[in-house]
């Protein structure tokens, strides 16, 4: 029997039904690429991007270019959702629907075309096959040991999440070197550190449904890893809320995680005051535009966050702490914690930042 190759048979299929697609959509302005965006929005009218990335494994420059594409074109409209305006939801419009039939014919002939000499039980076997084949691959790539690493766990929280039982994996790695950083481990990870298993993982958080509500992401700095993504929808799609704690250095990955429905809150350390931030993280002449640009947009889509701040003789004093409620001045929870101030130094530098911040709430670290 003649071995076939099936990376290549499949790349060739790939590759002439472009081309039979192409061809076929010349009329209506539209290519292959387009079409099965096209395709889901029509079947599932107020889809989200964020769906369609994931439902085909699309990334989301891809999903973007192809919706600007179909909007431009008129067969696609954007509109800001009723139930969270930071999503958007797609929708057809007239003019997709006036030649949505003439897609699917098209779809059709070019199945039928392909499956001319085969029986229908070879066709249906073949399908069988070819859907699990895809589910399969889907799955591997969604959430594979390679797209997060956790050093960590804390089995159960009951801190970071507002109001929700929580458990905590830590990431490594950090842009920060924090001198009273409560995970130097994290930081600087030994060569010897194991990873805890993804099945280890996964087994923990299919069983413990029932009784624990919430993810939390902490280090390290999760922000750090871009494929952090991937564990966010796992999470989500198991029906946990998905919560970060970030040093807020890391805005553009922050808030392409928010927008795109991956996170229901983000805990955002302040180190210091905006104007000697650098001290403290261990890094000289440190901007501090991109914790800024954090703030701002927390602040301003209202999306539900927390201050955290961790106090120290070393690094704060009246002054600073005049500073820090100047620049945050909201009313916005302010988790406070001391590192080695004695009471009466701690109360004195919490009733200060409760001027600004009255939501202020003392606590032990939360880790
Ligand atoms: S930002 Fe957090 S994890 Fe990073 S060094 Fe500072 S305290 Fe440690």
């Amino acid at each position: 029997m003649k071995q076939n190759d099936l990376f290549m048979d499949s790349s060739i299929l790939y590759r002439s039904t472009q081309k039979f697609f192409d061809k076929k959509l010349q009329p209506f302005q539209l290519t292959y690429a387009q079409l099965p965006v096209l395709i889901m929005v029509y079947e599932n009218e107020g889809i989200s991007m964020q769906e369609i990335a994931s439902q085909g494994l699309y990334d989301k420059g891809t999903i973007t270019k192809n919706v600007q594409k179909l909007e431009t074109l008129h067969y696609l409209h954007v509109v800001s959702s009723n139930k969270d305006k930071r999503s958007k939801e797609l929708y057809t419009t007239r003019k997709a629907k006036e030649i949505m039939s003439h897609v699917y014919e098209i779809r059709r002939d070019w199945w039928k075309q392909l499956n001319a000499e085969m029986t229908k039980a070879d066709i249906e076997q073949f399908s069988q096959y070819f859907m699990h084949v895809c589910e399969k691959s889907k799955k591997l790539m969604e959430f594979s040991q390679e797209s997060v690493k956790f050093y960590k766990h804390q089995k159960v929280n009951l801190n970071m999440f507002p109001n929700h039982i929580s458990t905590v994996f830590y990431t490594g790695g950090c842009n920060f070197q924090c001198k009273h950083c409560p995970n130097p481990d994290l930081v600087f990870i030994k060569q010897n550190m194991v990873e805890i298993p993804m099945e280890y993982i996964k087994s923990f958080l299919t069983k413990r449904k029932k009784n624990i509500q919430a993810i939390c992401i902490s280090g390290g700095e999760p922000c750090i890893h871009d494929n952090l993504s991937s564990f966010l929808s796992y999470g989500k799609q198991l029906g946990y809320k998905m919560c970060i704690r970030t040093n807020g250095s890391y805005p553009y990955t922050l808030i392409d995680w928010i927008e795109e429905g991956l996170l229901d809150y983000v805990i955002l350390d302040i180190k210091q005051s905006n104007t000697c931030y650098s001290d403290i993280i261990g890094m000289e002449d440190y901007d501090v535009s991109n914790i800024n640009q954090t703030i701002n947009y927390l602040q301003t889509s209202h999306f539900p966050f927390s201050y955290q701040l961790a106090l120290s003789k070393e690094f704060h004093n009246e002054k600073r702490i005049m500073e820090i409620g100047k620049w945050l001045q909201s009313d916005v929870e302010m988790r406070l914690s001391s590192i080695d101030l004695d009471q009466e130094e701690f109360n004195k530098l919490s009733t200060i930042l409760k001027q600004y911040l009255p939501n202020l709430k003392i606590q032990g670290d939360i880790l």
